[in-house]
């Protein structure tokens, strides 16, 4: 059987399965996503409980039975933990978590996600900003394979730009009227910068692009992007949008 040795794993949700264990839901670095049969780890006194709080960052040794991963042995990396005292924080992580149960496939590698969540939590633990939402956002859309091109479907311009949900395309201001549906969502020329700046930038960086916008601008932009990855992801609702709208994450 095989026995994968230090695999990076970041904890998404755990749930209690028995008396004694939880089912774990996690990303690691080399698995994508998997599932983990923490048996134990409901227990008092159990030794690996420690690796399944959400949110944690570990390295464990994982053996795959069936549909399960099994823990041998590991460390805790990053056990995020000032992250539970603050709310905001929580509800920002915990639609990144929700986001990548809804829309990614199990088992299917990609190190791009795994480095972006953790990068994500780390961001919204030290630098929090609301801006880190759009920045993720776009993050994800990119390195999920749905890379956005900001410019005009018709001309290619790319200033002053309306989406089009239905279509799930861009439009300028003079080719606004050929597209197909009528709610349009303009997308002015500074929040086109911003958008373009911060998917190049680090995560942390996000909140030195606060300035640019006005509170309601970054609310206004996030909403825009949470629709389009539920249309990319084709997702009906999220149950995070209620705790987003709440912390005025959102419009
Ligand atoms: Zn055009």
């Amino acid at each position: 059987m095989d026995i994968n040795k230090g695999e990076e794993i970041i904890v998404l949700k755990a749930s209690r399965y028995s008396e004694s264990s939880l089912m774990v839901r996690a990303y690691s670095k080399n698995l994508g996503l998997i599932t983990i049969n923490a048996r134990g780890a409901s227990r008092k006194n159990s030794k690996i409980a420690k690796f399944f709080n959400e949110f944690t960052v570990s390295k464990l040794d994982l053996k795959k039975s069936k549909n399960y991963y099994y823990v041998q042995d590991g460390e805790v990396i990053n056990s995020n933990f000032s992250l539970s005292k603050n709310p905001r924080a929580v509800v920002l992580a915990s639609f990144f978590a929700e986001i990548i149960l809804r829309s990614i496939y199990d088992e299917e590698e990609n190190e791009f996600i795994f480095h972006l969540l953790e990068k994500s939590i780390e961001a919204v633990n030290y630098n929090f900003s609301k801006l880190i939402f759009l920045s993720f956002s776009i993050k994800f859309l990119a390195v999920s394979g749905f890379k956005k091109d900001f410019s005009c479907k018709i001309c290619g311009e790319r200033k002053d730009l309306y989406y089009s949900l239905v279509e799930n395309l861009f439009y300028c201001e003079k080719d606004k009227d050929k597209a197909r549906n009528v709610k349009l969502y303009k997308i002015n020329n500074l929040e086109l910068k911003v958008i373009n700046t911060i998917l190049h930038r680090k995560i942390s960086q996000a909140k030195n692009y606060e300035k640019y916008l006005k509170e309601e601008e970054i609310r206004y932009l996030n909403s825009i992007f949470l629709k389009i990855l539920l249309v990319e992801f084709e997702l009906n609702t999220l149950n995070s949008i209620n705790w987003l709208k709440k912390y005025e994450f959102i419009l």
